[in-house]
């Protein structure tokens, strides 16, 4: 498949959904859009995209067919069974799910594609709501080599950073690895800034001397949580997301539900669990997920 105009499918416009299907149509592919809320669909008809009435017709003579759904029962339920979109589409169309779901149902949705001679990666992604609007998102996929280099120039439209991570399943695998050590490094540096806040130092000069040793890592370079050492960062306008507590307890629930399939030892990643579970039980699954700090006050 080329990177020419494509008849796209797209099911599922939410927060992640809505502008990725968005930066199709403006790449200039045919992008028809389904989605069970009628506001969802209307904003991206009122951006040039079509519409349909439900995810088949949607797909129907789709050259690709994206989701991006909330979990792995709604993307199982939307090409499973006897209505589900692998009963239909031709042999040889390419299928993206960017969706964060277990790997499981990644697997097992893969496989069904196989059997059908789709090509489907699933395609989970990392840079949340702002890179999606903006076309930089992270992709990590799994799947055949050859669905893979089918899947890239359209991915290329929405994204930056494409991995072929490795076979069905690989990419959901990879997300939950980086979010799981994402969520650890949050924690840890969050716990440093209150050690040092507690000893009597200045939370900016602690940054900085940690962001220049060996402590270094992604949070301090761009995304402080302590409030008011970085401008730009979530912490310094209230701990508006960014990135939801709630979402980061989905993907370590998916993290540590894999840990235990597969015997691999989390601690770590079980105790960042329990930790931003009680948070989000404390109301806050609705705040950035830098607001880990103010629990270890
Ligand atoms: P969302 O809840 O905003 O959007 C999901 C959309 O799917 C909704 O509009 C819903 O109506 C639609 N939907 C549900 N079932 C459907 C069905 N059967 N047919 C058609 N539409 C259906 O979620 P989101 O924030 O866009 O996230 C989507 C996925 O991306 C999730 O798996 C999430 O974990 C992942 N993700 C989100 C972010 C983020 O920052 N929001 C970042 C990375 C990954």
């Amino acid at each position: 498949m080329s990177n020419d105009t494509l008849n796209i499918a797209f099911i599922g416009l939410g927060n992640m959904g809505g502008p990725m299907a968005q930066n199709l149509v403006s790449a200039g592919h045919k992008v028809t859009v389904f989605d069970l809320a009628p506001a969802a669909v209307a904003a991206l008809v009122d951006v040039g995209a079509a519409s349909a009435d439900s995810a088949l017709e949607a797909s129907n003579n789709a050259d690709c067919v994206i989701s991006m759904l909330p979990a792995g029962k709604h993307v199982a339920g939307v090409y499973l069974g006897e209505g589900g979109l692998l009963n239909s589409l031709a042999a040889g169309t390419v299928v993206i799910d960017s969706s964060t779901i277990d790997a499981e149902t990644a697997r097992e949705v893969g496989a069904a594609a196989a059997a059908k001679g789709v090509h489907m990666i699933d395609a989970p992604v990392s840079g949340g709501v702002a890179a999606a609007q903006a076309g930089t998102l992270s992709f990590m996929c799994g799947g055949s080599a050859e669905a893979f280099q089918k899947a890239l120039p359209i991915l290329q439209g929405m994204g930056k950073n494409i991995f072929h991570a490795g076979d069905a399943g690989a990419g959901q695998v990879a997300k939950m690895c980086n979010n799981m050590l994402l969520s650890v490094i949050m924690i840890g540096t969050s716990e440093a800034l209150q050690l040092g806040l507690k000893g009597g130092l200045d939370p900016s000069t602690l940054s900085d001397i940690m962001q220049a040793s060996t402590g270094r890592n992604w949070t301090l370079e761009l995304y402080n949580p302590c409030p008011g050492v970085m401008d730009t960062a979530p912490a310094s306008n209230d701990y508006k997301p960014g990135f939801m507590v709630d979402l980061m307890c989905k993907d370590l629930h998916l993290a540590i539900g894999n840990a235990e399939q597969v015997n691999a030892s989390t601690p770590l990643g079980r105790m960042a669990k329990q930790l931003f579970d009680a948070h989000a039980a404390e109301g806050n699954g609705q705040k950035d997920f830098s607001s880990i700090f103010t629990t270890l006050e």
